[in-house]
This record gives structure tokens, sequence and C-alpha cells, in this order.
């Protein structure tokens, strides 16, 4: 049994606090540490309440502050951090996670506050540091990037020599009957949406306007949406993974709704990051769009659909060509019973736990800074039937254009 830290308290870390818990087997002990030491109290209070036999601590801590946080994992001795704060404080985590000798798992790469640029050279470049300490760091382990990846790695282990082109589908089907919400941090999320699109094609990047490229699929078991080509942090590291790959795309739905407020908000300049003076005071618009939006964690008891995330892959086995569509649906309110959450949390902390949980107990344990897709998938494809993320195969499946 170990002893995961778990950083921040939000959506996400709310799920993988609630499965860690249901997998005591695993974790006997979890320590949420987040800015705001209230969330954290009133998640253990919750968890307690589910009667697990995994002890619950909490902790306040200021994630950016390495040094601090090497202080309190030095007290602490986690076997694993899992970083469920906000990709801005990516690199002082792992920085305390070296100075403190503890393995790193997170969700979201580093992205720097003042640019709405991630890319992974910034976590890539920690590799030799982790190497020598002996320590594993498992990067991107949420359902996308995350799930994706490990799908990825599944599809090329069992069902192809070569996988020539990967669309990763992200669809939410969910309702949560309000004009205006992000179903996951409205910072990082506006700033993801708002960016260039791009995508690789024959060994380079694609760039596309904001939303260029409009697409339909009928999702299984959702049905029929309008997705968009994104840029993703998945494709820059399976383009790099996935040997012989020839494009890579990324598409997530959106509705009319949400992208005509979405283009107001950006006329009017409220997703802006720069910083502006308001009163005397310095304010990032977006941050204060942030504050003014519904807490995403606070959409679980009103999301009723479906989401249905996954990767349709063709290439070759045996010189015969393959294409194969590998696919999660997971119910907003199911989830919601279960953990209180809705899907996108869910589907993003489950994975979190899966991975953490590996490289607790050593399957997935390598010295050095890794993607999801760089290990074995099949342990970890067990773990999403078991702990609520079963997935389908279909072999013929329609494809994108
Ligand atoms: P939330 O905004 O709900 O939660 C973030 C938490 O981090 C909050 O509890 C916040 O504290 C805490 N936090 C922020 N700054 C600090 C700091 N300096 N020190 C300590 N704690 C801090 O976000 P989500 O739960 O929705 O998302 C969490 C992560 O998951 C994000 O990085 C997001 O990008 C990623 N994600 C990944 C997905 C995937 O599929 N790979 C999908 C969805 C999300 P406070 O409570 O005080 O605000």
């Amino acid at each position: 049994m170990g002893r995961v830290l778990i950083i921040g308290c939000g959506g996400v870390a709310s799920v993988a606090a609630h499965k860690c818990c249901q997998n005591s087997e695993v974790f006997g002990e979890v320590m949420v540490a987040s800015r705001t030491k209230g969330k954290c109290d009133a998640l253990k209070a919750r968890l307690d309440a589910t009667g697990t036999p995994t002890a619950v601590y909490t902790q306040r801590v200021d994630a950016s502050d390495a040094a601090a946080l090497a202080a309190l994992m030095r007290e602490y001795r986690p076997d694993v951090a899992l970083n469920l704060a906000l990709p801005y404080q990516d690199l002082s985590i792992m920085d305390a996670c070296l100075e403190a000798g503890v393995h790193y798992v997170d969700t979201a790469n580093y992205e720097p506050p003042d640019t709405a640029k991630f890319e992974y050279s910034w976590q890539w470049a920690y590799r030799s540091r982790f190497e020598e300490a002996g320590l594993t760091a498992l990067l991107g382990c949420g359902f996308d990037p995350g799930v994706t990846g490990v799908f990825s790695a599944y599809a090329q282990k069992h069902y192809f020599d070569v996988i020539r082109t990967i669309d990763i589908l992200d669809c939410n089907g969910g309702d949560h009957g309000l004009p205006f919400a992000t179903n996951f941090n409205p910072e990082i999320n506006i700033r993801e949406v708002t960016a260039p699109g791009s995508y690789w094609e024959d060994g380079a990047w694609v760039h596309t306007a904001p939303m260029e490229i409009k697409r339909g699929y009928d999702f299984p078991q959702v049905g029929p949406r309008d997705m968009y080509l994104l840029h993703h942090e998945e494709i820059e590291s399976l383009a790099v993974n996935i040997k012989g790959v020839r494009r890579i795309r990324f598409f997530m739905t959106f509705g009319e709704s949400y992208l005509t407020h979405l283009r107001c908000l950006e006329n009017v300049g409220m997703t802006s990051i720069k910083p502006i003076e308001y009163n005397g005071m310095e304010i990032v618009p977006l941050q204060f769009l942030k504050a003014v939006l519904p807490d995403p964690a606070s959409l679980g008891e009103r999301t009723r659909g479906k989401t249905n995330i996954g990767c349709v892959f063709t290439g070759e086995k045996g010189g015969r060509p393959v294409n194969y569509y590998l696919y999660n649906v997971c119910d907003h309110q199911e989830c919601y019973r279960e953990v209180g959450s809705q899907a996108i949390s869910y589907t993003t902390g489950v994975p979190a736990m899966i991975g953490a949980g590996l490289v607790m107990t050593g399957a997935w344990r390598r010295p050095g800074v890794y993607n999801v897709e760089e290990f074995d998938p099949d342990p970890f494809m067990d773990g999403l039937g078991k702990w609520g993320l079963p997935w389908t195969e279909d072999f013929s499946p329609v494809l994108v254009d």
C-alpha cells in the first residue's frame, strides 16, 4: 500500500481522490494539498463519509513555491505526487519532486501563465534529471491527453504493423442547461479553444485559424454533432512515439450557443490574457471572466447526457488495410451519482488515479520523463474497465474526411 500526494482540489482532483479511496489496496493514504485548505477539508469529509479504509489528510500549499512543496513532501514522504492543480505549476512541482525524491504524474503539459502556448519541450527537458534521480515522471495522464495515448499504444500493440492516421474525437454530448459555462477550468479551457488550430502531417505542423476546420460526426450513443479541429497536446508526443504515423488530428465538439458566446467574449476583449489596469488594480480579463463564470465543479448535478471520446486509426497489418475506432462513452449523471462530479472531471480523474497507481506499484515505473503511450497499455486498459471507463472497439468505423 502506498501514499499519494494529490496537489490541487478542483473537479479533477475530487474524482481522483474518490477513486484512490475506492482503490484502497493500492492507495493506503491520500493527502490532498491545495491553495484553499477549506476545499480540501470539505473533500476529506465527503471521502471519509464513504467509509473508505484509505486514510485522508489535507494541507494548504502553494504549488508554485517549489521549496515549500518540497518541504511538505519531505515531511509527508509520498510515493507519488499527482499534480491536479493547473498547468502553470507543472515545473515547480517537478522541481519539488526531484528535490524530495518523489515520482510525478500530471494530466496537462506546462503552460507559461503569460503566454497561451502549451508544449512538452519544457517538461521533456527534465528527462536526464529524473533519470539520474531514479524517478519516474508520467506526463499527460488524463483522458485527452492520457487515455487517447494509451488507446494509440494499444492499437499499435494489438492491431497494426503501422498506424498511418489518428483522428482523436472528443465529444461532450452533455447539457447543463446554462447559456454559457466551461466544463473544466474556464481559464485553461478558453485559452485552449481560442488558440490557432494545428495538426501533424508528413513530419510537420499544419497551422489553421481558430475553429477553421469543421466536420460532422455521428457519435455512438450521443448522435450527430459538429466538431472543430484544435491544437492539442497529445499530437506532439504521439508524432514522436507512434512510428510511421503520417497524420494526427484532434477534433472537439462545440454547440452553436457556446461558440456564439465565446465569439462575443473574444470580440469585447474578455478572453485576453494581457493585464489591464482597472480602478488602480491590475487585472487579467480572462481571470476576471473565470471568476464570474460557473465553477465547473458545480455543473455536476445539472449536466445530463453523455461524453464519447476516442480515436479512429487507419493503417496496415500483414499487408492489409485496417480501420479501427476505440472509444469510451461516459454518462454525466452516473458519474454524479457515483462521485458527485460530471463526466469531464470523471474521465480525467479516473485515468489520473490509474496512472498514479501503476507508477506506485511499479508496473509503469522507469527513471525519466515519459508520455503514457511509452508504457505497456494493457494494465492501463484493464484499469479503465475496472474503474469506470469501459471501452468499445469498432472495426468498420465511419472515417473523418
Ligand atoms: P480546477 O480549476 O477545478 O482545479 C484546480 C485546482 O488547483 C484548484 O483547487 C486550485 O485551487 C488549485 N490550484 C491552483 N493554483 C494553485 C497553486 N498555486 N497551488 C496549489 N493549488 C493550486 O481545475 P480542474 O480540476 O478542472 O483541472 C485540473 C487539471 O486537469 C488542469 O491542469 C486541467 O488542464 C487538467 N485537465 C486535463 C484533462 C485531460 O483530459 N488531460 C481534462 C480536463 C482537465 P483553488 O481551489 O484555491 O482555486
